[in-house]
């Protein structure tokens, strides 16, 4: 008996826990939800919820005329803030809490998925500092909500349909969508842990990142030395907005 629940721990069978929940880290019944949300006491992924605002989220609901200008935003320009925003918080994050493995946010349109943010860390403990300190923390003048998730495996969290063009609930589906980065900004926030030591070019991602985990204590040091370098940063840092 034990081994089936355990087996069916999380799924669609298991009538106990959420399994909305335990796959994508948040459920659309949220507290009121009859299954149990299980909130993980160790974990190395950090949920932000409602994080990011997409600039042509914020046209669509609105009802004036005071955000047409909003509308007139081309595909490269949301492009550019998603791209801004996203490094500004992963190279915040990782400076001061630790190494992160993974990034993704939320494209969706329901409340409890529009714009999460989810972070994972190469360590537990940095996703717990990280919760601690950032709960007590505001973003672009809201308060920001952190909390441990039971995600780590974003494979099982997304949509596939999605993934393939195919999603008919488009942004209000109850899977992930990821937005996607820019293919230059993936290449400096997940190459950079070796960009110093090594100028030869791989095309292999997979062992681009292995390569980049065996060799955490060097880039950290070279790390600091392109943010002294890096001005425009450290400015923003000062004036607050994270
Ligand atoms: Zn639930
Ligand atoms: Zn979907």
């Amino acid at each position: 008996m034990a081994e089936y629940l355990a087996s069916i721990f999380g799924t669609e069978k298991d009538k106990v826990n959420c399994s909305f929940y335990f796959k994508i880290g948040a459920c659309r019944h949220g507290d009121r939800c009859s299954r149990i949300h299980n909130k993980p006491t160790f974990s190395q992924t950090v949920l932000l919820q409602n994080l990011y605002h997409n600039p042509q989220n914020s046209a669509q609901s609105a009802d004036g005329s005071h955000c047409k200008f909003l509308t007139n935003l081309t595909e490269e320009e949301v492009q550019e803030h998603f791209d801004n925003f996203f490094e500004d918080v992963f190279v915040e994050l990782e400076d001061k809490y630790g190494e992160i493995e993974e990034m993704n946010v939320c494209d969706n349109l329901g409340d409890h998925l529009v714009g999460n943010v989810y972070v994972k860390f190469r360590k537990e403990e940095d996703a717990e500092k990280a919760v601690e300190d950032l709960n007590k923390r505001w973003f672009a003048g809201r308060p920001i909500y952190a909390e441990l998730s039971p995600v780590t495996d974003f494979r099982e969290a997304c949509c596939r349909q999605y993934e393939m063009g195919e999603c008919t609930r488009s942004g209000f589906c109850n899977f992930m969508h990821l937005r996607p980065i820019s293919r230059e900004l993936r290449r400096e926030l997940y190459g950079r842990h070796r960009r110093r030591k090594s100028r030869s070019k791989s095309r292999s991602r997979s062992r681009e990142r292995k390569r980049s985990r065996s060799r955490e204590r060097r880039p950290r040091r070279s790390r600091s030395r392109e943010r002294e370098k890096g001005g425009d940063r450290d400015r923003r840092d000062r004036e607050g907005r994270f």
